[in-house]
């Protein structure tokens, strides 16, 4: 069971994880979960492009190893990177100091101030080692393109029905996302384009 829009009641467990961006402007944060898988993400990059997006990419330490050459390619086409840890662990089901240490492997080769915990499960615990050194990166709209059970058309509407200005929306890079996430991503984008909408690529500074 998932939420599309982060209940108000689930916010204040994590006070100093970020939820969405504060502004009134019409802007967009998409961000990218679980990469690089090269050809999802060069299909994302390539989607991006054409509506002249930016957005961040949460990237899993282990998948980077796998493609190290990799990780020039989000600079070079204009979007942020986050540490989505190394393998991906629930934070619910690892010890602090296990969970931490993971993150610190994955920072190796991933150079991010952005944290964003894996199925957004950790505990406060991981929260307070983690802040000192990182913005916790949550979001307030979750596409569902993970979920095997809802079709194209129902991640489109999990998104335009559900953004605002600053809000920050989870997709997926994988393998097993890519098919809802490749059909559903241009259709979103040029929809809310329409209504206005710029879409940015997730820094830092954006989450002070
Ligand atoms: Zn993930």
């Amino acid at each position: 069971m998932y939420f599309v829009k982060t209940p108000h009641i689930v916010k204040p467990l994590y006070p100093s994880a970020k939820w969405r961006v504060e502004t009134n402007e019409k802007v967009l944060y998409f961000t990218f979960d679980d990469g690089p898988i090269p050809s999802v993400t060069d299909a994302t990059f390539e989607i991006l492009d054409s509506f002249s997006a930016k957005a961040c990419f949460f990237l899993i330490g282990e998948n980077v190893e796998r493609h190290p050459d990799y990780i020039t390619k989000y600079a070079q086409n204009g979007h942020s990177i986050g540490n989505h840890s190394f393998q991906h662990l629930n934070g619910w089901k690892t010890p602090t100091a296990e969970y931490t240490a993971d993150v610190v492997n994955a920072s190796k080769s991933i150079v991010s101030n952005l944290f964003r915990p894996p199925y957004g499960r950790i505990t406060r615990k991981q929260v307070k080692e983690l802040e000192l050194k990182y913005s916790i990166c949550m979001w307030d709209v979750l596409s569902g393109d993970f979920d095997p059970t809802i079709n194209v058309d129902r991640c489109i509407k999990n998104v335009v029905d559900h953004v605002e200005p600053g809000s920050i929306v989870v997709f997926h890079d994988s393998e097993k996302a890519s098919k809802v996430m490749l059909a559903a991503l241009p259709v979103i984008l040029n929809q809310l384009k329409n209504q206005g909408y710029q879409f940015k690529a997730l820094t830092e500074n954006d989450l002070l």
